[in-house]
């Protein structure tokens, strides 16, 4: 197993971190510049500078869709709040035009610390219902204080039925919901004609893999949204994750062989009667950050035992 996927192992069973890597400190905003590239005639991908986001050293944040054009803007995501200004000095030198819709993919701070900028500015928020109401909780104590403004939170929301269609600017775009995968309220955002397909952070070919289950997301929801990602996109469809590089669909089968790896070593594991601490020890990982880990697990899933998060391990079908 190589190194990304024993961390991956790690935060499956340990649920990842406590705060997302967006929550962390030493980002570094005021160095934060906002690359534009054109993707389509009226289509754009905005991504933060290299090395000065350290959950996020090959471009600060989440990557931004714009869709720009006579019937206004269309934006996928909002990255983090403190550069709202630079996002926004970026989409004005795409298009002057009102800022009419935003989506966000999940509701991680990378995508969605931004929201109140732009609706602010008379953009509509959409998401899936989950991400809302994950939203509109009491965010964790190490979240900034500005996250708490109600201006963030999705006015518009959906489930799980049929992709929810807009037509502008010559385009159809689709938010096609994705059940808990990278979170319990991903949506994949199509653009038909451009045929590009944001997928947000369930699939990342930089980093390792996260599937954040404190928020909803689930390795078998991961595996399905793969799957999905497959039969939606044609040969030439781009993928263009929240993070890292463009893809196609032939790059998703070594990433799920490689999930699917986990998951098996993970079972063994387990069937081995190894625990938690066990498993991250034989991952290499110091005493001292493997006890730092269970104790996280324990305290954060009101656990007391082993025996209790290998029962939790079962319940979320990392075994099966
Ligand atoms: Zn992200």
């Amino acid at each position: 197993m190589n190194r990304a996927s024993q961390l991956f192992l790690v935060s499956i069973v340990a649920t990842a971190m406590p705060a997302s890597a967006w929550a962390q400190g030493g980002i570094q905003y005021d160095k934060i510049e906002i690359k534009t590239d054109k993707v389509a005639p009226n289509l754009y991908m905005l991504s933060g500078s290299e090395g000065v986001d350290p959950g996020h050293p090959d471009g600060a944040g989440g990557r931004i869709g714009v869709l720009a054009g006579p019937d206004g803007i269309f934006m996928v995501d909002s990255q983090y709040l403190q550069i709202g200004d630079k996002v926004l000095a970026a989409i004005r030198r795409i298009d002057a035009g009102p800022i009419r819709f935003l989506v966000n993919t999940h509701i991680h701070g990378d995508h969605t610390a931004g929201n109140e900028t732009f609706a602010k500015l008379g953009a509509v928020l959409l998401a899936r219902e989950e991400l809302r109401e994950g939203m509109a909780r009491q965010p964790a104590p190490a979240a900034p204080a500005p996250a708490r403004d109600p201006a963030r939170l999705p006015v518009v929301t959906y489930g799980m039925g049929d992709p929810v269609r807009f037509r502008m600017n010559g385009e159809t775009v689709e938010l096609i919901p994705v059940r808990a995968a990278h979170t319990g309220g991903d949506t994949m955002v199509r653009f038909v004609n451009a045929d590009v397909i944001m997928i947000g952070d369930f699939y990342r070919n930089f980093g390792y893999p996260f599937i954040d289950t404190n928020n909803g997301g689930s390795l078998k929801g991961a595996l399905d949204a793969l799957e999905l990602t497959m039969k939606t996109a044609g040969p030439n469809t781009r993928l263009i994750p929240g993070h890292g590089t463009y893809i196609n669909r032939t790059d998703i089968i070594p990433y799920r062989d490689m999930i699917l790896a986990v998951q098996t070593r993970v079972q063994q594991l387990i069937a081995q009667g190894k625990t938690v601490g066990d498993i991250a020890r034989e991952l290499l990982l110091r005493n001292k950050t493997v006890s730092t880990y269970r104790t996280r697990l324990l305290v954060k899933m009101d656990m007391k035992t082993n025996a209790d998060i290998t029962s939790y391990v079962m319940q979320h079908r990392l075994m099966h």
